[in-house]
């Protein structure tokens, strides 16, 4: 509709006439609701029920006083909502959007005391180009790294590498569950909108989860602890802006759980468009940026890192970690096909030595209920569980660049975007999480053994239960 906007030369609406005026709900710190833009068609609504699963929004009134709202029209911050962005997706006007940080990152990056940091999950790189024409699905991650140096930061490095630290933690947690059988199947806990959905809609499932914090969150409590101290910066000088593909990660951010000793380990969470935007509005021009590699050390990664864009990923670098770790022998085969792939629950059953690991992965929040159901009534016939909110996983986040309903009809957006993941993963020359060079040298240097005290300190959080208001209800 924006499109159509421009090419006919739509500036304003000539016709007066009564319009209904709504309060812009901008209290959540992932979503800003301007109902004053919405022409009632109610994409958002089918989402969020029908794809979702979730129906935190839905149209109420009659005629012109027709508007889609949330239970008692409390902010989307105050209801059910998991902050997973689909809506914003579906949205043709702009009536939900992220809510944006640009300014508050301008403004770091232009004080010469602050030491501003910004590292990059890995769906951003294989979806930015589409933001300046390219095609879908282009892994741009050089121009990415080119284009977040000229904006100003100090130090751009990869949330990949951050990765291996989740994994080095999740694997760890696992087979420490899963020798003692406690607690099973375990839950990942890098996805913020279904630890979100997990908290409010079924708080009895919350000790499956798994205590780890998200990649990116790891990576901010590395820097202003590890980094800092070997770089003689004070934390509170550092800034991290995480660049994600995710609205639910602004929010997750600002959880006090996320916080160690007052300082927040990630300062503002900035969507895919948002970096586009910023690039835009400093005259860069994208497509002809050479490339530049991430910054050292911090931005040394794995394939296994980068896989974590994708739904599947983070059990298939689980995997390849935890045989290692159990068997002690190498692994040969690194792609578990099993857990690849668009199917909405995949299953399988993983001999790693004398053990069966029985895994299974989901993606969306519709499936994600489906396991949290039967996790809940004591069904569940597996031992670990990944689940990412949204359907594909990160690389079809909810601050991914907004594609009109003709090209989502005509293009597979997700697997194109997928196979530019695994590209990365096939061409890495490390492919496994623990081998990572730097992680294996903090862990010696700074943190010690994974799942140690240390490790607890900085790389793990806990979840509780959160109020639920529910619209069918
Ligand atoms: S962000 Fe997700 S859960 Fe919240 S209203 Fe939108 S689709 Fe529903
Ligand atoms: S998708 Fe956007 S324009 Fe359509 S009903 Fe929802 S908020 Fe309104």
């Amino acid at each position: 509709m924006q499109e159509l906007a421009i090419k006919f030369n739509v500036k304003n609406v000539e016709f007066q006439g009564e319009t209904a005026k709504h309060e812009i709900d901008d209290k959540s710190p992932s979503i800003v609701r301007d109902f004053n833009k919405c022409i009632l068609c109610r994409r958002c609504v089918a989402t969020c029920k029908n794809v979702q699963n979730i129906g935190a929004i839905d149209c109420i009134n009659r005629g012109f006083d027709s508007c889609i709202s949330t239970t008692y029209d409390n902010s989307l911050n105050d209801v059910n909502c998991t902050f997973c962005g689909q809506c914003i997706e579906a949205c043709p006007t702009g009536a939900l959007r992220e809510r944006e940080y640009i300014d508050d990152v301008w403004a770091k990056l232009k004080d010469p005391d602050t030491y501003v940091i910004a590292q990059t999950a890995p769906a951003v790189r294989v979806a930015l180009g589409e933001e300046f024409g390219m095609e879908i699905g282009t892994n741009v991650t050089g121009k990415m790294v080119s284009g977040l140096k000229r904006l100003g930061f100090d130090k751009v490095f990869d949330t990949n590498t951050a990765a291996d630290f989740t994994i080095m933690e999740e694997a760890t947690e696992f087979l420490e569950r899963f020798k003692n059988k406690e607690h099973l199947p375990m839950m990942t806990s890098c996805c913020p909108a279904w630890v979100r959905f997990t908290e409010t809609e079924y708080p009895e499932n919350i000790p499956h989860l798994s205590s780890c914090k998200s990649p990116h969150q790891m990576f901010g409590a590395i820097l202003k602890s590890y980094y800092a101290k070997k770089n003689d910066i004070a934390p509170e000088k550092i800034f991290v802006v995480s660049v994600m593909p995710c609205i639910a990660k602004k929010y997750e951010s600002k959880r006090e759980e996320m916080k160690i000793d007052g300082i927040c380990d990630v300062d503002c969470v900035i969507t895919t468009r948002e970096l586009a935007r910023m690039i835009k509005q400093a005259n860069i021009e994208f497509t002809k940026l050479d490339d530049e590699s991430f910054d050292h050390p911090m931005g040394e990664a794995t394939g296994a890192g980068a896989i974590f864009g994708a739904t599947g990923g983070v059990m298939e670098a689980a995997l390849r970690t935890a045989y290692e770790l159990i068997t002690k022998e190498e692994l040969k085969e690194l792609n578990f096909e099993e857990v690849r792939g668009e199917k909405g629950v995949k299953k399988a059953t993983i001999k790693i030595g004398d053990a069966e690991v029985k895994v299974a992965v989901a993606h969306g929040l519709g499936n994600a209920r489906k396991v949290s159901e039967q996790i809940k009534n004591g069904e569940a016939d597996y031992d670990f569980l990944e689940v990412m909110a949204c359907p594909g996983g990160c690389i079809m986040g909810g601050g991914q660049p907004i594609k009109s309903s003709k090209i989502r009809s005509e293009v597979d957006i997700r697997r194109k975007r997928s196979e530019a993941i695994y590209a990365i993963d096939e061409k890495s020359v490390i492919r496994k999480s623990h081998k990572n060079p730097i992680m294996q040298e903090i862990y010696k240097q700074y943190i010690g053994e994974p799942g140690g005290h240390k490790a607890h300190e900085l790389l793990h959080t806990h979840y509780s239960e959160k109020e639920k208001y529910c619209i069918d209800e």
